[in-house]
């Protein structure tokens, strides 16, 4: 995580085409006061809470669930805004937003992970914690759904600053956090690293506490398989569609979007079960090559400072031509793999999908016009709150490891995992069948009944 020397400002491309210049600061002051004056609507044509909402209500007017219970459901139970004032070497004070929203604990402790990108907001942490409920719902782990972020360029801040900031994020959330109370996890630009400085700050203030966190190192009390369980957990939901589409590994080829956790360790599994990974991008570009892509040779050129457009020359990657970012959504392939950001498959490039199944690896990266194009078009989409749920499931193992004091070994912890996406894969194809819905529906009406049943035995006010 050293802090990178950018001769000219690093462009995102975003969903819809656009490059926006990224890894500024702007203007100082980026907290709450500032940052909420306006929703961004980011790449798509919706913000991420109307995205999350418009699938939430498609399930909720199947169910006829009553106005009153729909908004106590949908709406989150507690949200907390902080000011993280940060001294960042010569550029002065600035002061970041940091945001945790806990959406919905009828089925345990609210879980999920903590984003660090400029572009995040109050909304995108809504949604992403809204997603986190439904997700934990239907892969049957006992947790509810939260999501945390501060809106910092991670990509430009050196560890010390990033340090800086986790630190002072935890001082002011601490009071809601706990093992019983809100589990964080690593998300965008996060990882064990700050997963461990999180947990040390909480330690500080609470008693030194493994199970407040997951996603940690493993001398910490990590779990094996939790840095390969959310793209591990792609490939087994693979599997499961593939089946269904008479899809096999030798005759597949993948476009990887993103390939930072989540898209790497699904590359890297995917192409071990047998299939080609014809296309990658990242922020920095785009590459694609029809005869196949060794995602561990392109990890090493990475990790040796080399960008994604300038892997054809290395060697080893004979055949590989740089393309423009935007081209990867309609590449001609059989399984498409969104691993970045929201809202990258929207109403002006869903119509160029030409892949046969998308797997979200990412949260939420289909708008609700692009969810319609796709299904009209007869693309099968695995929803996000069932295709990345193998990074909660291993969180949920890690959590249980350290309250246990006790650790699993990886065979046993990979297990386990593909034991419980393809259970999860498999209730929400039967329902999806059986009432002749999307698997999206199907995944949102199965959460919806369970969180709405939890909250009725638990009594909560209107769920009664
Ligand atoms: P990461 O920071 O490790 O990687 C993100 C990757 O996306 C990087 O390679 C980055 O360069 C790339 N990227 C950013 N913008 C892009 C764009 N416009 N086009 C192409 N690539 C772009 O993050 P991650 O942990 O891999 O998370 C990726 C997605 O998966 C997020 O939506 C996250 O919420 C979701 N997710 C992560 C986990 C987890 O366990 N890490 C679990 C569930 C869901």
């Amino acid at each position: 995580m050293a802090r990178q020397a950018h001769t000219q400002p690093e462009t995102l491309v975003d969903g819809d085409g656009s490059d926006m210049p990224v890894g500024r600061l702007l203007h100082p002051d980026k907290s709450p006061r500032v940052a909420n004056r306006a929703v961004h609507a980011g790449a798509a044509e919706t913000s991420s809470f109307d995205t999350v909402s418009h699938y939430f209500d498609v399930a909720a007017d199947r169910l006829e669930m009553p106005d009153g219970l729909r908004s106590v459901v949908r709406t989150a139970e507690r949200e907390v805004q902080v000011h993280i004032p940060i001294k960042l070497g010569t550029a002065g004070t600035h002061v970041f937003s940091g945001y945790r929203v806990q959406h919905n604990g009828t089925r345990g402790p609210y879980k999920g992970g903590i984003r660090y990108h400029e572009r995040v907001n109050l909304d995108e942490v809504r949604a992403l914690a809204a997603l986190m409920s439904w997700k934990t719902a239907i892969v049957d782990v006992p947790f509810g759904g939260a999501k945390g972020g501060v809106n910092c360029p991670a990509r430009d801040l050196d560890e010390a600053e990033l340090e800086s900031i986790t630190r002072g994020f935890v001082d002011k959330i601490s009071q809601v956090l706990g093992p019983a109370r809100d589990i964080p996890a690593p998300d965008v630009n996060t990882n064990a690293r700050v997963m461990a400085w999180l947990m040390d700050e909480y330690g500080k203030l609470h008693g030194d506490t493994p199970a407040v966190v997951t996603g940690k190192p493993i001398s910490l009390g990590g779990s094996l398989g939790r840095e390969s369980a959310t793209g591990r957990g792609v490939v087994y939901v693979y599997r499961e569609a593939a089946r269904a589409l008479g899809l096999h590994p030798d005759a597949t080829r993948v476009a990887v979007q993103g390939f930072g956790n989540v898209g790497s360790w699904a590359a890297r599994i995917i192409t071990q079960f047998g299939c080609r990974l014809v296309a990658v991008s990242n922020s920095s570009g785009a590459i694609h090559s029809e005869a196949g892509i060794d995602p561990n040779y392109l990890l090493r050129h990475l990790a040796d400072g080399g960008k994604l457009p300038d892997y054809p020359d290395a060697a080893g990657a004979e055949g590989v031509e740089a393309i423009a970012p935007s081209e990867l959504i309609g590449l001609d392939c059989e399984v498409l793999i969104p691993a970045a950001l929201g809202g990258t498959i929207h109403s002006a490039n869903a119509g160029s999908v030409r892949a046969r199944m998308i797997i979200e690896g990412a949260n939420n990266p289909t708008t609700p016009t692009a969810d319609q194009i796709l299904n009209d078009s007869g693309v099968l989409v695995v929803p996000d709150v069932l295709a990345n749920a193998g990074g909660v499931i291993v969180s949920y193992f890690e959590w249980a490891q350290n309250l246990q004091h006790f650790s699993w070994d990886e065979r046993e912890v990979n297990d386990r995992l593909g034991a419980r996406m393809r259970r999860a894969y498999r209730k929400v194809e039967e329902r999806a069948h059986a009432t002749q819905v999307s698997l999206r529906v199907a995944a949102y009406e199965l959460a919806i009944e369970q969180i709405v049943e939890a909250g009725r035995l638990r009594g909560h006010r209107g769920y009664t």
